[in-house]
């Protein structure tokens, strides 16, 4: 299916907001009123981010869904010796400016694309997928029946985790959690990788869904390899790796 293109625009976004996802993970609330910016749920954008005198391009999907048009909302997870990470999850403060342009990507989900979602996410992965759900949750896109499967080491680094709990109370959202670390003692998620007993399990019509994978590229290859020996066609299988 050939979408028309969303055009690319450069402006300087304000942070307006700082919000405390997990221990390592800040999501970033961008001033971006009066900006004509729009974009398709999964897109991302290039973020300048200064460090020690240089300046580093960084990919950031975008969270916040084209709906909400005031503000833009990135979630960065910081990674260990990160550069650009560090600086937006450590010293970054509200007012601070960034250059912004975008946005890019193929990794795009639109009704018309079809509406039996399967999302696979590992980590900063839940990002784009986010940015999907909460399309489909303010837009009211109630015919769209949507499962995300969301894998994390560690019960403190499930990003949104409350609004996730949230989403899964609407009739057509799922949100199906794994831990491969660490699990509190009552936990009633899964634990230990994706897998394809947890797929048989949790999806339905496996061959007839569109899939949507994203986090570190072993993730994402693990899971299409798994989703195709389940008789996905490659077609259906959409994949953002963040290396
Ligand atoms: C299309 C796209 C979208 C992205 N969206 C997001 C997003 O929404 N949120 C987000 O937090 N990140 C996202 N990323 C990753 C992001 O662009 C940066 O790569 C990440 O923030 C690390 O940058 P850095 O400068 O801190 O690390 P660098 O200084 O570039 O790398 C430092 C070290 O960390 C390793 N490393 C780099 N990235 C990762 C990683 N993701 N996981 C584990 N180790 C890593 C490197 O191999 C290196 O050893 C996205 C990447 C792509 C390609």
């Amino acid at each position: 299916m050939e979408l028309e293109k969303k055009p690319i625009r450069e402006f300087v976004g304000k942070v307006i907001r700082i919000i405390d996802e997990t221990p390592s993970t800040k999501t970033l609330v961008f001033d971006i009123k009066g900006i004509d910016f729009d974009f398709y749920p999964g897109q991302y954008v290039m973020l300048n981010v200064p460090y020690e005198g240089e300046i580093l391009k960084r990919a950031y999907s975008i969270a916040s869904p084209p709906t909400q048009k005031d503000s833009l909302e990135l979630t960065i997870k910081r990674v260990p010796n990160g550069k650009a990470s560090v600086v937006l999850t450590e010293r970054v403060k509200v007012g601070d400016e960034f250059l912004i342009k975008g946005p890019y990507g193929k990794f795009i989900w639109v009704p018309q694309m079809g509406t039996n979602l399967i999302l696979i996410g590992a980590g900063s992965g839940i990002v784009p997928l986010m940015c999907i759900l909460r399309y489909i949750a303010s837009a009211k896109l109630e015919h769209v029946k949507a499962t995300l499967l969301y894998s994390n080491t560690h019960y403190e680094e499930i990003i949104y985790r409350e609004e996730l709990e949230q989403l899964n109370t609407l009739s057509n959202i799922r949100i199906v959690h794994t831990l491969t670390r660490s699990h509190p003692p009552n936990w009633k998620g899964y634990t230990g990788r994706i897998n394809h007993e947890m797929i048989l399990r949790e999806v339905e019509n496996i061959p007839t869904n569109l899939y949507y994978l994203c986090g570190p590229p072993q993730f994402v290859d693990d899971i299409a390899n798994i989703l195709t020996d389940l008789g996905v066609d490659k077609g259906q299988i959409k994949k953002e790796k963040y290396d």
